[in-house]
């Protein structure tokens, strides 16, 4: 086990925003995001503002000084409500997209256009996007969105920086990826030098040699309520609408080089540069075998997600004729806290109804837990490697106001992204993998709690086939056939 300790003391001011601030949205990441602004930057309080629908947390937006403009961002006003308060006064304004239903892509758009620096964490969609049954699915996975983004950036290349997916995951987690590398590289003895930050070649190349197979996004939230949650209720630890938005996506996964089988119901893409497939089926009735320290081997819902992508999008060998040499797999193996796992089973159940009552969860209801939440190296000559933050509802409680162990972790992410982005104010639009990850985690670091890294012997074979005949491939413990629940 390998330990790190907290780095720069909570207080330090980062950097100064010299425009107005708009953060738009402003539910369970919007409230934790906003006292990290209020706390390690300079700006001027009367061009900040937060533009959200619904008014339940006014005072608390005023009480830090910044404005509350109580609307919707839609199709047809975003440009006329956003541009003069993007654009008033002196100085960078910084846009802070923490909503759902709001098109990240238009509204990126826009503030590029008008020399505006922008973050969001996530690839979201105006209304209406995730639940049209006439759709194809393949015109509802992550690919089809994050699409939207990588078209944006060969569109229009360079120019005002752009954030795209800085959360914990998809986010963070990129740069615990780069981490954990170079401290397996280092561990197995290989004499490799670590890339340069910027160097997308020369990292692939690095996770091939050091023979990784592929990468679960593995997350255990063990945070818990006094009392059970009620029937027709969903209870989470994050968005209730994101959470059920992205679950009843198909399930997709990053397509790695060593997979030798996929399931009758996967799907390849039209795209040839698709770096994964998809399952006819809802990420969140899709379960595969993952493990993480503190509990050991799990089940995990394989939710698609941003990072399933982009991480081996990233860490792609090409050949001289561009053919694909070497990709990892690459995916979400997630364990919501146990309500939201008995919420999915009871909106499976009701035929996808969602149930009457939405419910985040907030720092003071859960009693105890912490999200575990780290990648999962796997494959190599020493099997697998668990790399990650283990931050506890305590600790998260004592480091910021106004947010659950899950909630830090993301907005957290948003801060460094944040500071990033005024330290590189013209990289265009970038993922979460092309940012120098030392630079990221020195500024999130702090409220993280323990970030370890982990060895296991574990692997999906580990004490199978049990009283069942299974369909198993014994000669390589790590193929995705035995990583999914069949
Ligand atoms: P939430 O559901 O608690 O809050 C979303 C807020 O957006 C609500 O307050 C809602 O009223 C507001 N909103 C809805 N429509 C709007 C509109 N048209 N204009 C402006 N505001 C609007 O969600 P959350 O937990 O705060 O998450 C916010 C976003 O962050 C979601 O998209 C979610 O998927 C994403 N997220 C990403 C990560 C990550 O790690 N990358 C983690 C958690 C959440």
């Amino acid at each position: 086990m390998s330990q790190i300790s907290p780095s720069p003391a909570p207080g330090t001011i980062h950097a100064a925003i010299s425009g107005p601030i708009v953060m738009i949205g402003f539910g369970s990441i919007g409230r934790g995001t906003l006292p990290l602004i209020d706390r390690h930057f300079e700006f001027d309080r009367a061009r900040a503002i937060v533009v959200e629908p619904d008014d339940r947390d006014r005072g608390m937006v005023e009480q830090y000084g910044f404005g509350f403009l109580e609307t919707a961002v839609t199709v047809d006003n975003y440009r006329e409500l956003l541009t003069p308060l993007l654009s008033a006064g002196d100085g960078q304004g910084f846009c802070v997209n923490l909503s759902v239903d709001t098109s990240s892509v238009d509204i990126m758009r826009l503030c590029r256009e008008l020399g505006v620096l922008y973050i969001d964490t996530v690839v979201e969609p105006w209304p209406g996007f995730y639940y049209d049954p006439a759709t194809d699915n393949a015109l509802r996975t992550n690919h089809a969105l994050r699409s939207t983004a990588t078209d944006e950036r060969r569109r229009s290349p360079g120019g005002t920086t752009a954030v795209s997916c800085c959360g914990a995951n998809p986010g963070m987690v990129s740069w615990f990826v780069k981490e954990a590398l170079v401290e397996l590289v280092s561990d197995l003895g290989i004499e490799a030098d670590e890339p340069a930050a910027g160097d997308r070649a020369g990292w692939a190349e690095y996770m091939r040699v050091a023979g990784v197979k592929g990468i679960h996004i593995a997350e255990r939230d063990t945070q818990r309520t006094r009392l059970p949650k009620p029937i027709d209720t969903f209870w989470n630890t994050w968005s209730v609408d994101g959470f059920i938005s992205e679950g009843l996506q198909p399930a997709e996964l990053g397509w790695g080089t060593h997979e030798k089988w996929m399931p009758e119901n996967a799907r390849t893409f039209a795209d040839p540069t698709a770096p994964g497939i998809f399952l006819e089926q809802p990420g969140a009735e899709t379960r595969v075998r993952t493990w993480c320290p503190s509990h050991g081997e799990q089940y995990g819902f394989l939710v698609t997600h941003n990072e399933a992508l982009s991480i081996p999008d990233f860490f792609t060998v090409r050949g001289d004729d561009g053919e694909v040499v070497f990709r990892p797999t690459c995916h979400y193996a997630y364990h919501p806290c146990n309500d939201a796992v008995l919420s999915f089973h009871e909106l499976f159940g009701a035929a996808g109804r969602w149930p009457s009552e939405q419910h985040v969860l907030d720092e003071h209801e859960i009693v105890d837990g912490r999200d575990e939440l780290g990648v999962l190296l796997y494959g190599h000559e020493r099997n697998a490697f668990w790399y990650g933050s283990q931050l506890t509802i305590e600790e998260a409680r004592e480091l910021a106001p106004f947010q659950n162990a899950t909630g830090l972790q993301v907005t957290s992410a948003v801060l460094a992204g944040m500071v990033w982005a005024l330290e590189n104010p013209e990289a265009g639009i970038v993922e979460t993998d092309d940012m120098d990850h030392r630079r990221c985690l020195e500024i999130q670091r702090p409220y993280l709690g323990p970030v370890a890294g982990y060895y296991t012997d574990w692997t999906p074979l580990t004490d199978r086939p049990g009283l069942f005949a299974e369909d198993l491939d014994l000669d390589d413990p790590w193929q995705f056939r035995n990583v999914l629940v069949h």
